[in-house]
């Protein structure tokens, strides 16, 4: 008999945000017909969008790249000021597929700049839920940084004028530690009622550092532009076991389970569980049998869709 187990992190995969981003996509595409155009992979995950691909939707980067009349969608990681405008001033039909605890950042960054305050963005450059936030003032009004030591660099306008907001996807440990370092230069800066990384961020990190306690490999089913799905293997590989991510079963490598008994599994919030079963059957071949799932916090949140797009 072999002793080989699997180990699967609980919760994992799709949150409240990415389900409603996808249904927003599928229910568009059945009521106005293909093509359907979404700015940006309306999630980070390559599976999901080849899906919608197929069915009809095209991803687009700029508005310019969207025809007279058409229907746009605009990804879960939201949208600066200047799209939305841009989009209004072509007069497209908008749905908003921004996940609304993104879109509850978004409102916080208009409430602090009202109020006077300069605002510290936590964050990735270059990711679109980044650019979404910052461009929800003019350029240059917002600052970032992307890690502990960026903090000792920043030129702010008063020091006790000052707030901090973040992306929604980073590591909770890390995050932490920034804004600590950002309290212990600015000690009267502002920090939100409740962070602003996501619930289903938070728990995929609790789960999967569960995992990596128990197991002596942990793989990630995640793309690899997916920040929560990084922000998992990271957050593994810290604790010492050896992590992978992988967008799908096909990436795997058998060397990697030489020698392991227990495998921990997870996904990223944006990775649909069809992957995540194609990863287990995978491992099972390889000797991998009993697959035992973790114990985790209860998510029974779900957003609803923009009226229009509700089944009756
Ligand atoms: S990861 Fe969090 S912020 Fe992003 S879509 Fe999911 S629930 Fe929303």
């Amino acid at each position: 008999m072999s002793n080989k187990t699997i180990m699967l992190a609980n919760p994992r995969g799709f949150c409240a945000g990415v389900d409603r981003a996808i249904s927003i996509v599928e229910r568009a595409l059945e009521e106005f017909g293909a093509p359907i155009y979404v700015r940006h992979e309306v999630v980070h995950n390559k599976f999901v969008v080849d899906n919608l691909r197929e069915k009809g939707a095209v991803f687009i980067e700029d508005l310019a790249d969207v025809p007279a009349g058409a229907t746009l969608i605009y990804s879960a990681h939201g949208v600066s000021l200047a799209v939305q405008n841009e989009a209004a001033e072509r007069g497209f039909q908008v749905f908003d597929a921004t996940c609304p605890l993104v879109t509850k950042v978004h409102k916080e960054v208009a409430r602090l700049d009202a109020q006077g305050y300069q605002i510290i963005m936590i964050g990735h450059k270059g990711h679109p839920e980044v650019e979404g936030t910052m461009g929800q003032l003019s350029e240059g009004a917002m600052l970032l940084v992307e890690t502990v030591a960026d903090v000792a660099t920043l030129q702010v306008a008063n020091a006790d004028k000052l707030s901090h907001v973040s992306q929604t996807t980073l590591s909770v440990d890390e995050t932490r530690d920034i804004i600590e370092a950002l309290k212990a230069r600015f000690p009267n800066i502002r920090s939100p009622h409740k962070e602003d990384i996501c619930y289903a961020t938070t728990n995929r990190q609790e789960a999967v550092k569960a995992l990596a306690q128990e197991c002596d490999i942990v793989i990630v089913v995640g793309s690899p532009n997916s920040s929560n799905s990084n922000r998992l293997r990271e957050v593994a590989a810290l604790l010492g076991v050896d992590a992978y991510m992988v967008d799908n079963a096909g990436y795997l490598q058998r060397q990697w389970f030489e020698g392991k008994s227990k495998v921990g599994v997870t996904a990223g919030a944006s990775a649909p569980e069809v992957l995540v079963k194609e990863v287990l059957a995978a491992i099972d071949n390889w000797g991998f049998h009993t697959v035992r799932e973790g114990e985790g916090a209860d998510e029974s949140i779900v957003f609803v869709l923009p009226k229009a797009l509700r089944k009756e």
